[in-house]
């Protein structure tokens, strides 16, 4: 599946599109026999942006705000959030900084402990238009591959003060 077909699913579906005042968990991924979690790679390719202190500051804010805003169901646009691949199944998180940078964030949702689960967040490849289609695939497949092997262990979540969590 790839952003253009939608995996059967309406937005609507997600957690992320219904709003609740209880508080949802969303865990960041912990990366196997590291202390990192999914926020280190999130800081990782914004940094790597080089887009100057301030804006970097910027965007860091407006990716926790829009998780948190995710975790609580008040996702709604498009521009927003997509079902992607249904195999496991994979939403995305958007933010279009301009046209050759477009971050992207994959999750799951589990639906408790944790409710949704970050795992792969990325700059979209938008270098080659020919290979857009592929590259997004292959960062759908870390996804993938990051869902399927934590998910023994729950990705690194604890119920309890889980220090990964949002
Ligand atoms: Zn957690």
């Amino acid at each position: 599946m790839t952003e253009s077909e939608p995996a059967g699913r309406q937005r609507s579906e997600s957690l992320c599109a219904q709003p609740t005042d209880d508080e949802r968990s969303f865990h960041l991924y912990v990366f196997p026999a590291e202390a990192r979690d999914l926020h280190a790679e999130i800081m990782d390719v914004i940094g790597r942006l080089g887009m100057g202190p301030v804006r970097t500051a910027a965007l860091k804010g407006e990716v926790n705000a829009r998780m948190k805003a995710a975790a609580s169901g008040r996702l709604r646009g498009a521009d927003e959030l997509e079902p992607v691949r249904t195999q496991p199944e994979l939403w995305e998180i958007k933010w279009k900084e301009k046209k050759n940078v477009q971050l992207r964030l994959y999750h799951a949702e589990p639906g408790r402990s944790p409710d949704l689960v970050a795992l792969h967040f990325h700059c979209k490849d938008v270098s080659d238009q020919d290979r857009i289609k592929e590259r997004q695939e292959a960062a759908m497949q870390v996804a993938a591959d990051r869902h399927y092997e934590g998910a023994p262990r729950v990705w690194g979540h604890r119920k309890r003060d889980c220090r990964h969590c949002l």
